[in-house]
């Protein structure tokens, strides 16, 4: 990947060392595990493992876990694994938000002693509605000058498992008319019964805010600098806040970036959530979903990721990047790395009439037009072959460079042939064609004549049957759901399969994941759904760029 790039937060860490503020940086990458990660937050994890990195820091990992009800362990080791994939390592710094329960709580009685947080019994609704809005101050809770030694005993109870759910909250105590909303005496803890914590199981009803708990974390961890996106720079005075009212050992700092957009996918748990439960798409891995999972299957490198999260930089401006981004990334990464192999999508049966009919050779290929330390691979070439249907027209088109009756063309890394005769079935389609080979061009132009198109073949003696899945953009239109409902703006010709496509024989044995260029189509990779007769392919992207031409 690419030298990082130079950006504001780079630069506040450089200050921050240079004046002493810290000696050694500490990030965190803190996902909530109520999902798979997706390529937004492979910005945050490019960035946070990136610093730590770049200037000998550390960064953790942390499970952001005070949602039980949405959560679960396959998510936590779904995100450790993507995490790992990326190409970081957290060593022993693995933590849950939740290993803080009990120091959480024990810093709300510290606000509590202090008359700075309070228990409330307002609903949910009333809270809303006594919050007041952007042009209207909020309203005091009735609650608000409770005692502290009322405040403490409810809260206790709270714990002790005494109250139902909604009944009552513990509030900062901070500023009703704040013009900040987020400082009208937000909640910090809420009562849920009944729900099993992947990390906690039942031992708490009473669950920390993410206001709360997530300053508390960072400075548990002495994390130096919180790094977040934009939505939370609203946040930020109540993050200090916490930071300045409970004795924790560390004074960590937030600093906001814009969240990754891109163009054509939707990004947020929510919706991915809804794509994967609505079957829109087979899981969360499916190849057309933006998640790392889906990525990966899709045969995107951990490289090209990298090198894309550091291009597209780090900023405060919003926008959508476009796919064609993303999709160089890959490209440039296989089209130096991906071994080329012969795939033909659509057969069309050739026999070459000045062939012997028990001849049969071996041609050696290489393996890579620009790396030939890659090697060499080989065909076999007889008398009867496939080429691609595509690839001979019958009634050429102006400039159709392939095969026509009576054109020739060459097949890659083997000879020059001339279209003599076509077959046809009974409903007139073309099923086979009879051509002769010109001995003399193996590796050398044909006699006083130019052949300038060249195609893919495999030989009938040894191909192997294979499945092809070829994906497009999961969504029509660059922003879903724009101007409505976003399952409207789903592609449905996202994913389309050719199921009867054969392969060069060197196919034979591949391993779920390798990748390959397939010569004239695209960059491919191999799906677990192969079997050891029948390989898959995904298209993880085209050889150019030719979307919406
Ligand atoms: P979503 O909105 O997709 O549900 P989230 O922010 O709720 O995302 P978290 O699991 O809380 O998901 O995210 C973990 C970290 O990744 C956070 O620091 C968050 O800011 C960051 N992150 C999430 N989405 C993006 C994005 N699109 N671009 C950059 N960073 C992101
Ligand atoms: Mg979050
Ligand atoms: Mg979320």
């Amino acid at each position: 990947s690419e030298t990082p790039r130079t950006h504001f937060i780079h630069q506040i860490i450089e200050t921050d060392l240079a004046s002493g503020r810290c000696q050694r940086i500490v990030t965190r990458f803190p996902p909530e595990p109520n999902g798979y990660l997706h390529i937004g937050h492979a910005k945050s994890i490019v960035l946070n493992f990136g610093l730590a990195e770049t200037f000998g820091g550390v960064c953790n990992l942390r499970f952001d876990d005070t949602n039980p009800h949405k959560e679960n362990i396959e998510y936590v080791e779904a995100i450790k694994r993507d995490v790992r994939w990326l190409g970081y390592d957290w060593g022993e710094r693995l933590y849950f938000a939740s290993d803080y329960f009990e120091q959480l709580y024990q810093f709300a009685i510290e606000l509590i002693h202090k008359g700075l947080a309070y228990v409330c019994d307002l609903s949910v609704e009333e809270v809303r509605a006594y919050r007041g809005t952007l042009t209207e101050p909020g309203r005091n809770s009735p609650w608000r000058d409770r005692s502290v030694e009322e405040n403490l005993d409810l809260f206790q109870r709270m714990r002790a498992g005494e109250f139902p759910d909604g009944s009552r909250t513990l509030r900062a105590k901070i500023d009703m008319a704040s013009p900040n909303i987020n400082l009208r005496d937000p909640v910090l803890y809420r009562i849920k019964h009944g729900v099993i914590h992947h990390q906690t199981g039942d031992a708490w009803c009473l669950y920390p805010t993410y206001d709360y708990t997530h300053p508390i974390s960072d400075a548990l961890e002495g994390v130096t600098h919180s790094l977040c996106t934009l939505e939370f720079e609203d946040h930020r005075p109540l993050y200090d806040w916490v930071i300045e009212h409970v004795s924790v050992p560390s004074r960590p700092r937030q600093y906001e970036f814009s969240r990754l957009n891109l163009e054509y996918t939707v990004m947020s748990k929510r919706r991915l959530t809804e794509l994967v439960d609505e079957g829109h798409v087979k899981g969360w891995d499916d190849p057309r979903l933006p998640t790392l999972a889906g990525l990966r299957r899709r045969g995107y490198t951990p490289c090209a990721i990298r090198t894309f999260c550091e291009r597209i930089g780090i900023t405060k401006s919003e926008g959508r990047v476009e796919m064609a981004m993303l999709e160089n990334a890959i490209r440039e990464d296989l089209d130096a790395t991906a071994p080329r192999r012969l795939a033909v999508f659509y057969p069309l049966k050739v026999v070459l009439v000045n062939y012997p009919e028990e001849r049969l050779e071996w041609l050696e290929l290489s393996n890579h037009p620009k790396d030939p330390a890659q090697g060499t691979r080989r065909l076999s070439f007889g008398r009867v072959l496939y080429i691609d249907r595509r690839d001979f027209e019958e009634h050429p088109p102006k400039g159709f460079k392939r095969l026509t009756p009576g054109g020739e063309v060459r097949l890659r890394g083997a000879y020059v042939i001339r279209a003599d005769e076509l077959i046809k079935d009974d409903s007139g389609e073309i099923s086979e064609l009879r051509c002769s080979v010109d001995l003399d061009t193996l590796g050398k132009d044909p006699q006083g004549r130019k052949v300038k198109g060249v195609i893919q073949w495999v030989s009938a003696a040894h191909t192997i049957p294979a499945e092809i899945r070829l994906y497009d953009r999961l969504f029509r239109v660059p922003v879903p759901g724009a101007d409505g409902d976003w399952r409207a703006d789903l592609n449905p010709h996202a994913l389309k399969v050719i199921h009867n496509a054969l392969v060069e024989p060197s196919l034979a044995q591949v391993e779920v994941g390798e990748r390959f260029q397939f010569e004239r189509e695209g960059y491919f990779t191999v799906d677990p759904d192969s079997t050891p007769t029948r390989p898959v392919f995904n298209l993880t992207v085209g050889l150019r760029d030719t979307w919406g031409r």
